[in-house]
């Protein structure tokens, strides 16, 4: 089996240790923690393969992991770092995503999102969540057939397998915050949507972007819906069925638009105003739409995958925390990334 790094680690994780999968961070040049984790196990040949997930490349010199894998294209998974590595692995609509965010080829590995992938030995099937476009969960089996699966951030778990270890997320995971439980208020968008004259729903680029067109259309709006070139050019990409799209000057007699929150504020003053969140910060009307499982989502998810323990390792801040010890209070085995220890970059292969 796995040898224990540290001490911390033999303690911390021994379950994970028992069922062959080992969690871990690395260290930058800087001597700060990487973000997110890295995963190491076996495959069943027996050789050791390590998956860092969601985590900035190393630099070339260094020892690298068998894959860098990249869940979305949201910047806070780092894939803009990653999608330079012939070792980064994501979805095809991940992959055209942070292209056109970032202005970058990809040189990774890519498979369409339900599909399989062999890395380095090991059959990996990806499954949606939902999140964005393209987003995609992780899976695969270890040598003594742990069924590990990476969520990243999910919206909709309705269609993730069963697992023995869930390395998953919790950005609204803190059950004591009430801004950790909502629901997607649909009708209010719906209204603001046909009540009379121009309208803007602030929406970042990409993933809010696509969600607000695809919710319009399903509201039967047919008529064009106006954007920045680049949001537009995502949401081409990601959507089979986007309709008509036009740029924000174009002149016609649609008048809604989709734009940045803090691009909302260059928009005409008799554009009526709304940004689609779930977050209270913001100068203009809220309305509730949210990318994201809440609080009671999130626990619902773990339950339904019986995880033997579940690894929370994302948003940096205190929720994975949060989320990992009201798991333990409710009985389910948890740990969350600040209690994974480092192992040295020598180390890491
Ligand atoms: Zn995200």
């Amino acid at each position: 089996m796995l040898s224990v790094i540290s001490s911390e680690i033999g303690v911390i994780s021994k379950k994970l240790i028992d069922l062959g999968v080992l969690a871990l961070r690395q260290r930058n040049s800087r001597g700060n923690f990487k973000p997110h984790v890295s995963i190491r196990f076996r495959n069943n040949a027996g050789e050791l393969r390590t998956f860092s997930i969601d985590t900035t490349r190393s630099p070339g010199k260094q020892p690298q992991p068998d894959a860098y894998l990249i869940t979305h294209a949201h910047s806070d998974h780092h894939g803009k770092s990653a999608m330079l590595s012939p070792r980064a692995v994501c979805t095809d609509k991940t992959a055209t995503a942070l292209e056109i965010r970032h202005d970058r080829k990809y040189v990774g590995s890519m498979c369409r999102l339900g599909d399989e992938i062999e890395i380095e030995g090991v059959r990996v099937k990806t499954y949606p969540t939902a999140h964005t476009a393209g987003a995609a969960a992780f899976y695969w089996e270890n040598d003594v057939g742990t069924r590990i699966l990476v969520t990243g951030d999910v919206k909709n778990a309705s269609k993730l397998p069963p697992c023995d270890v869930l390395i998953t997320e919790a950005n609204y995971g803190d059950p004591e915050d009430p801004s950790c439980h909502f629901a997607d208020d649909l009708e209010s968008m719906k209204c603001a949507l046909f009540e009379s004259g121009p309208v803007a729903f602030g929406a970042y680029e990409f993933g809010k972007a696509q969600r607000a067109v695809e919710l319009m259309r399903g509201f039967g709006y047919e008529g064009a819906i106006r954007m920045e070139a680049r949001t537009r050019a995502l949401t081409r990409s990601m959507l089979e069925d986007a309709g008509e799209l036009a740029g924000i000057d174009s002149r016609g007699e649609d008048e809604v638009f989709v734009v940045a929150p803090w691009d909302l504020d260059k928009l005409p003053r008799n554009v009526k105003k709304y940004v689609l969140s779930c977050r209270a910060d913001y100068p203009y009307p809220i309305i509730k739409i949210s990318d994201h499982l809440d609080a009671c989502g999130l626990e619902d998810m773990v339950r339904k995958l019986t995880p033997e323990v579940t690894l929370v390792y994302h948003p940096g801040g205190h929720r994975p925390s949060k989320f990992s010890k009201h798991l333990n209070s409710i009985g389910i085995d948890s740990i969350s990334i600040d209690q994974i220890g480092n192992v040295l970059s020598n180390e890491f292969i």
